[in-house]
């Protein structure tokens, strides 16, 4: 089969490319190929009765099918270049937020148009933080929810599947070059789809994917970081001054001790920690609905402290993930503690987390994490807990709650052109397959880019 362009990939950034490809193009022929489900049919076992934990399905609903690692993530897009990726580097700051922009748009077009737009703008807490040696970022911050998020998905989805050859259950094995393109091969079958443009957009869950196929077409590449710490749970009301006013607050602190930089990171208002699961390591996240009968009394974020390794080891990934083996080793999971038995150098014990004001949301096994994290990380992270309590007055307090472990990995960053292409023409790595963006909004913008700059090169 020809096509002019194959998406591999139906995350954010392939659902983006494909609809703005359609939009500019309606007649050019597109193919997306999709390891996962489609939306309807992904399904996480876990229900908290009859299955409590991983239970390691083959293709995991969570991180793929249509709507990629995203579909039932909190929804948050965040339109800033302060994180999120560094999309900007390579395509323009103003570029990258009109873009992002632009997907709001396209988000609040198609369901999500009642959702909340928090901004940064004018806070009075940039001061506060500053005055506690804290520093918030700047950003918008458009809060779907985890049931807008799929709704707004579900009419993405509608609007494409007649124009878009969907293939999904179908994981691509490999990527050649030819003269005139590249043969996308597929499937236990190993059929061929040619194309003319071929966008690579298999976000996290495809890194070895993608380390292989950079190998196959010796396409240069760069370690990235990992970023490992904990999640913090406690009692929404702690949190309401950062939250009601900011709904996320991304608030960044460099450690006394070691001069570390501890940030927080995907803060969810009244919502629900959740197990996940990357390659069959179970780490901990967290998520909320926008409905107000699905929140919680608990509002929970992660504190990160990342690390980079270049010399003689290159693996930051493999250092992240033998910390979360070790976690998941100890409690057959995610290790869940209370801050003042870490403090006191004891383990939490379910008796102790019971007898705790604040209800854990996930059911995790009751440890000690500073068996698990480095001390470096442990004690950069209790840092930050006592200055997070100067702004929120509780967060230190002996009952707050810690998930563990944490992690969050980032694909090594492909070397890319201002196009987002490697040296292969025509052939283009977007969203966070490409090391470039770890966030939705990016992810989706990187997808609108490039699908312009197909529709000008085939004009
Ligand atoms: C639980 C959770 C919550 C999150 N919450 C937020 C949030 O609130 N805000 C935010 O900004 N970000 C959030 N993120 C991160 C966000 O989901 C990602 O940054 C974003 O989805 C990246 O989009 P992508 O298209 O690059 O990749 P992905 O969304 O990962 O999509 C890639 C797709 O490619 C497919 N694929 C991979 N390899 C192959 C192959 N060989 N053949 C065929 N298909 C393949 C995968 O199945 C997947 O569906 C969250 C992530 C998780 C896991």
């Amino acid at each position: 089969m020809h096509y002019d362009v194959v998406i591999i990939g139906a995350g954010p950034g392939g659902i983006f490319s494909a609809y703005e490809l359609i939009k500019l193009n309606p007649d050019l022929k597109i193919s997306v190929i999709e390891s996962g489900y489609e939306l309807k049919k992904r399904h996480c076992p876990i229900d908290g009765v009859k299955v409590k934990s991983c239970i390691g399905c083959k293709v995991c609903s969570i991180m793929n099918g249509f709507g990629g690692a995203g579909a039932f993530s909190d929804g948050k897009y965040n339109i800033t270049n302060d994180y999120g990726g560094s999309l900007y580097e390579f395509i323009g700051r103003d570029k990258a937020l009109e873009l992002m922009n632009y997907v709001d748009d396209i988000n609040t077009s198609n369901g999500g148009k009642d959702t909340h737009l928090f901004s940064t703008a004018g806070t009075p807490l940039k001061k506060i933080c500053m005055q506690n040696g804290l520093t918030l970022l700047e950003a918008s911050v458009r809060h779907l929810g985890t049931d807008i998020n799929y709704i707004v998905l579900e009419n993405l989805y509608d609007k494409l599947k007649d124009k878009v050859d969907f293939k999904f259950e179908t994981k691509v094995n490999n990527i050649e070059k030819t003269d005139s393109g590249y043969i996308v091969n597929y499937g236990e079958d190993e059929k061929k789809d040619e194309c003319t443009y071929c966008i690579v957009s298999v976000g996290r869950s495809g890194s070895s994917w993608m380390g292989r196929i950079c190998e196959e077409l010796k396409i240069p590449t760069k370690s990235n970081r990992v970023d490992i710490g904990v999640r913090v749970e406690l009692p929404a009301e702690i949190f309401s001054d950062i939250t009601d006013e900011l709904y996320e607050g991304k608030i960044v602190y460099r450690t006394q001790k070691f001069e570390d930089l501890v940030r927080t990171f995907c803060m969810n208002p009244r919502g629900a920690v959740v197990n996940e699961n990357t390659n069959g390591i179970i780490t901990v996240n967290g998520h909320s609905f926008e409905g107000e009968d699905l929140k919680t009394g608990n509002t929970n974020f992660a504190l990160l402290v990342s690390k980079h390794f270049s010399e003689p080891f290159k693996d930051s990934n493999g250092y992240g993930e033998s910390i979360a083996r070790l976690s998941n080793m100890l409690g057959g999971g995610v290790i869940l503690q209370r801050f003042g038995d870490l403090e006191r150098g004891r383990r939490s014990t379910q008796k102790r987390i019971d007898e705790g004001t604040v209800r854990p949301t996930l059911s995790a096994t009751p440890g000690d994490l500073s068996l698990v994290l480095p001390k470096r990380i442990l004690d950069a992270i209790i840092e930050m807990v006592y200055a997070l309590d100067k702004i929120a007055p509780g967060t230190a307090n002996d009952d707050t709650l810690l998930y563990g472990v944490e992690v969050k990995f980032y694909n090594m960053e492909v070397e890319l052109s201002d196009k987002l292409e490697p040296c292969h023409k025509n052939l283009f790595v977007i969203g966070d397959g490409s090391g470039v963006t770890h966030s939705l909004s990016h992810a989706s913008a990187s997808g609108v880019y490039v699908a312009r700059e197909i529709c000008e090169r085939n004009a």
